[in-house]
C-alpha cells in the first residue's frame, strides 16, 4: 500500500507503527489492552524477520524485552485494538472477533511496506465469549513452525516473529504452559470481517472496508469504478493461486472457516493443519472434521464456497439492483474452478520439469497422482525422487505401473527443447526436499511444552529452512514419513 504521510519516525528498536485500520468505522474494532503476564520469557524469536521489519533484532531478542511480546509493555506508538469479525464455521454463521488477540499497529518497514503486528493469547477482550483469552505454548509453537515452513516453501502466509512464554498456566483438558504468539500479517482482514459488516447492514462501513482492503492489498485496482467487484476478482485470483500452492505442497489447512481466510491471499490461522505424507485426496487430519469438509481434495471447492460468502457480503456495493448484483457476483464466482485449475496445472507441470503446456500434460500428472493414491506413496518424496537422477529400483517405485508411467514421462520430457539438466533444475526449484513431518512437529512441541527442551524444535526449524536446496539435504530423519506402524496422524484444534 502507498503509505499515507506523515510516516511515523522510527522509535526505540526500530518500531514505526501506523494505524490505518483503526481509522475505519468503529463497528470494526475496539481499543483494548493486553492483560499483563507474570513472567514473560522469549521462547523463540525470529531475528531475520525482525530485521526485515526494520526492527533491532539483537536488542529485541534480549530477555528484558520479553514483556513487550507478552503485552506487558507495548512498543512505542502501539495503539492496541481487538478486531470485530464474524464467520461461517463448518458452514454455520457465528459472530466472533478477536477473543484472545490484539492488533498493536501496522509496522512500516524501511521499504515502506505495511505489516500488522498482532499478539495472539494476550488476554480476554470484549469478544471472548467466555474464553480465557489465552493460548497454550504447544499450539503457538506449532503456528510458529508451520508458518515459517510455509514461508520457506514460498507459500504466501502470515509470519511468526516470537513466541513468549507467560509463566502462567492455561487450563484446557489439562494444565498447560501459557504463551503469546507475535504474528505478522499483510493484514488480518478476513472474509469474516466483511460478513460482520454485512450482517450489521452498515453500508458506510462496508464501503470503507472495501476501499481500505483494495487500497491496501490490490492498490493497482483501487481506481476502479466498480471497487467491490474488483476486490472480489482480486481476492478470487489470490485464493486460486494460494490454494493451488497448498495442493502442490500437500498442505491440509484443516479449518477453512471464512474467518480463517484472509483477503490478502496469505495462509492464516494454523490450528489443526498438517502436511500429507502418504498421498490420498480424502486425507483429513483434524479430529473435529468428522465429515471431511476440509479434506485435502475439498480445499478448492471450500475456497470457492468461502468466496461466495464474500460475494454475498459485497452485494449491496456491487449494484443497487439486487438481481444485477447477484448475476455479476455469480458470474465471477463461477470463474474460480478455471482459475484454480490454471494455477494447479502450471504448478504440476513445473513439478514434472515441463516448461510449456501440452494437451496430454494434465492426464500425465493425474496418472502419477492416481498411482500415488493407490500405492500410498509419500507425496514429497515421490516428487523429490523424480527431481534426482535415480534408478527407481526400490519400493514404492519397483512397480510396473510406475515404470510404465515413468517411460511416458521421459518421452514427454524428450520432446522439449530444453536439456535434461534444465528440466531437472526446474523440478528442483519446485519440489521441496523437506516438509515439517507431522511426527517430528509433534515431538518438538512435546519436548518444548512438557520438558522445556527446545533442542528438537531448533533442529526442526534448521532442517526446514531451505527446502529447495537439493544439494544439501537435512539429516535423514527429517526426510522420512512416520514409520508405517505409527497410528494415523490426528490433529486437534488445540488452543
Ligand atoms: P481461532 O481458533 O484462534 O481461529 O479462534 C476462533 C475464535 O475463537 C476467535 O474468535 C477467537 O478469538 C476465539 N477464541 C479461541 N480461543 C479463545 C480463548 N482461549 N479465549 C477467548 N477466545 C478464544
Ligand atoms: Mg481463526
Amino acid at each position: 500500500m502507498t503509505t499515507p504521510l506523515p510516516v511515523p519516525r522510527p522509535s526505540a528498536n526500530g518500531w514505526r507503527l501506523e494505524h490505518s485500520y483503526a481509522r475505519l468505522p468503529e463497528v470494526l474494532h475496539v481499543a483494548w489492552k493486553a492483560t499483563p503476564v507474570q513472567e514473560p520469557r522469549l521462547v523463540v524469536f525470529n531475528k531475520p524477520l525482525a530485521a526485515a521489519l526494520g526492527l533491532d533484532a539483537d536488542a529485541l531478542a534480549q530477555p528484558e524485552n520479553a514483556g513487550l511480546f507478552a503485552g506487558n509493555n507495548p512498543p512505542e506508538g502501539a495503539a492496541p485494538l481487538a478486531q470485530a469479525y464474524a464467520g461461517h464455521q463448518f458452514g454455520g454463521f457465528t459472530v466472533l472477533g478477536d477473543g484472545r488477540a490484539l492488533l498493536l499497529g501496522e509496522q512500516i518497514t524501511p521499504a515502506g511496506t505495511r505489516f500488522d503486528i498482532q499478539l495472539k493469547g494476550s488476554g480476554p477482550t470484549p469478544f471472548s465469549r467466555g474464553g480465557d483469552g489465552r493460548a497454550a505454548l504447544g499450539p503457538m509453537l506449532r503456528e510458529y513452525v508451520i508458518s515459517e515452513a510455509m514461508h520457506a516453501l514460498r507459500i504466501p502466509t502470515t509470519r511468526s516473529l516470537a513466541v513468549t512464554a507467560t509463566g502462567e498456566p492455561v487450563f484446557r483438558k489439562e494444565t498447560l504452559p501459557g504463551a503469546v504468539l507475535t504474528r505478522v500479517a499483510a493484514s488480518h482482514i478476513r472474509v469474516g470481517t466483511f460478513e460482520w459488516v454485512a450482517a450489521r447492514r452498515d453500508a458506510q462501513a462496508l464501503e470503507a472496508l472495501t476501499l481500505h482492503t483494495l487500497q491496501r492489498h490490490y492498490p493497482e485496482r483501487a481506481a476502479s469504478d466498480t471497487p467491490a467487484l474488483e476486490l472480489l476478482r482480486a481476492v478470487l485470483e489470490a485464493q486460486a493461486s494460494l490454494i493451488a500452492r497448498w495442493m502442490l505442497a500437500g498442505f491440509v489447512h484443516g479449518v477453512m472457516n471464512t474467518d480463517n481466510m484472509a483477503l490478502s491471499g496469505e495462509t492464516i490461522d494454523y490450528g489443526p493443519c498438517a502436511f500429507l505424507d502418504r498421498y490420498h485426496p480424502d486425507t483429513t487430519f483434524s479430529s473435529i472434521d468428522r465429515n471431511g469438509r476440509y479434506a485435502f481434495a475439498n480445499q478448492p471447492a471450500v475456497a470457492q464456497w468461502n468466496l461466495a460468502r464474500l460475494a454475498e457480503s459485497l452485494l449491496p456495493l456491487i449494484d443497487t439492483d439486487e438481481t444485477r448484483a447477484v448475476d455479476a457476483a455469480t458470474a465471477l464466482i463461477h470463474e474460480f474452478p478455471a482459475r484454480y485449475e490454471h494455477h494447479h496445472r502450471a504448478g504440476l507441470r513445473a513439478k514434472l520439469g515441463l516448461f510449456h503446456e501440452d494437451s496430454g500434460d494434465h492426464q500425465l500428472a493425474q496418472s502419477l497422482l492416481d498411482w500415488m493414491t493407490l500405492t500410498g506413496a509419500d507425496h514429497t518424496n515421490t516428487f523429490r525422487a523424480l527431481s534426482s537422477e535415480q534408478a527407481f529400483r526400490e519400493p514404492p517405485f519397483a512397480d510396473p505401473v510406475f515404470h510404465e508411467w515413468h517411460a511416458r514421462w521421459k518421452a514427454r520430457l524428450a520432446l522439449q527443447s530444453q536439456s535434461a539438466t534444465d528440466s531437472l533444475l526446474h523440478m528442483q526449484a519446485h519440489n521441496p526436499v523437506v516438509i515439517p513431518r507431522n511426527h517430528l512437529v509433534e515431538e518438538a512441541l512435546t519436548a518444548a511444552s512438557d520438558h522445556a527442551d527446545l533442542a528438537p524444535l531448533e533442529r526442526l526449524l534448521a532442517a526446514i529452512a531451505n527446502p529447495f536446496d537439493h544439494s544439501a539435504l537435512p539429516p535423514a530423519p527429517f526426510l522420512e514419513p512416520a514409520p508405517p506402524e505409527a497410528p494415523p496422524y490426528r490433529t486437534f484444534c488445540g488452543t
